[in-house]
């Protein structure tokens, strides 16, 4: 058989074309491909909700790949243990209530089973701004991460959601674009971004789970960007917090979006 190079071209222009129009209007929109924005993605996903998910980067899996100072081995806690089960990952017991797992094979097989289930993923794709109706965000705009980086003055292009779900790690850059651009408030104490904490991981991965939430109309928050948004310390190369925040968020959006 003889390989043509513009058959192959086609193909993937035309595949690509149909999975992003077919991505174009969704129940859920996840930005960020870290930990938790995979968790929440996968369980919408095995839920039957649409659900897309945007990453700037090339690579999906967020800050995960690195374990702590990228010695590629990540802690988890019990509580989460279910989670790393839930996907496969290999675990081994350290002392007590904690947990070690390779990064690597953890990130592979989270990716893995989150697309499994049903979660389309768009990697460098950056979101730089959302679409705003009276008082509500209903999907985001979106443009190419290398058009982003070389600065050039390309448009972006929209896609609607009736949920959005900022995991975009410390930087939180989905609800700074609400804080600076929406009219009223967060639903944080100040009304505003209240800004990450320094290190304390045990009041920090409760934290984080209690503030995964709606924090605007539409808006939901995981992960990191939970914590930067509430105020909230950091925690450090402990996963358990990133995927319980995610599997949280996911549960309710499939209550909200029904059956
Ligand atoms: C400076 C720094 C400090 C850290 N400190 C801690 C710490 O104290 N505790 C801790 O647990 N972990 C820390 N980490 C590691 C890491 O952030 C977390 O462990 C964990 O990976 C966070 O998971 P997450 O799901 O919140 O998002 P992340 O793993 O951070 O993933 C976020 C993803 O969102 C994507 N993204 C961001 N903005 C956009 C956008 N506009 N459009 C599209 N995609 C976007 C990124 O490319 C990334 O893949 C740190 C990382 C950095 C860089």
């Amino acid at each position: 058989m003889a390989l043509d190079e513009i058959v192959i071209s086609r193909a993937i222009m035309d595949r690509y074309h149909e999975k992003f129009k077919n991505n174009l209007e969704v129940d859920a929109a996840i930005v960020g491909g870290g930990p938790s924005g995979l968790v929440a993605g996968y369980f919408l996903a095995r839920a039957g909700k649409k659900v897309v998910l945007f990453d700037r980067k090339l690579s999906i899996g967020g800050g995960m790949w690195g374990g702590g100072m990228m010695y590629n081995e990540i802690v988890v806690q019990k509580p989460a243990l279910h989670l790393l089960e839930e996907f496969g990952v290999r675990t081994v017991h350290y002392q007590e209530d904690y947990y070690t797992a390779d990064a690597v094979e953890s990130v592979g097989l989270i990716v893995g089973n989150a697309v499994h289930a049903g979660l389309t993923i768009f990697n460098c794709m950056t979101v730089e701004d959302v679409l705003m109706r009276p008082e509500r965000m209903e999907g985001l705009v979106l443009n190419w991460s290398p058009v982003e980086v070389a600065g050039l003055h390309v448009d972006p292009l929209t896609m609607r959601s009736k949920f959005v779900v900022d995991a975009t790690g410390h930087d939180t850059e989905v609800v700074k674009v609400v804080e600076r651009k929406f009219p009223g408030k967060l639903s944080t104490p100040t009304g505003r971004i209240e800004g990450e904490k320094s290190m304390w991981a045990e009041e920090a991965e409760k934290l984080t789970l209690d503030n995964s939430r709606e924090v605007y109309a539409g808006l939901y928050v995981a992960g990191m960007a939970a914590n930067a948004v509430a105020g909230g310390p950091r925690m450090g190369p402990i996963f358990g917090g990133m995927l319980l925040s995610g599997e949280k968020v996911a549960g309710e959006l499939i209550d909200r979006l029904g059956g």
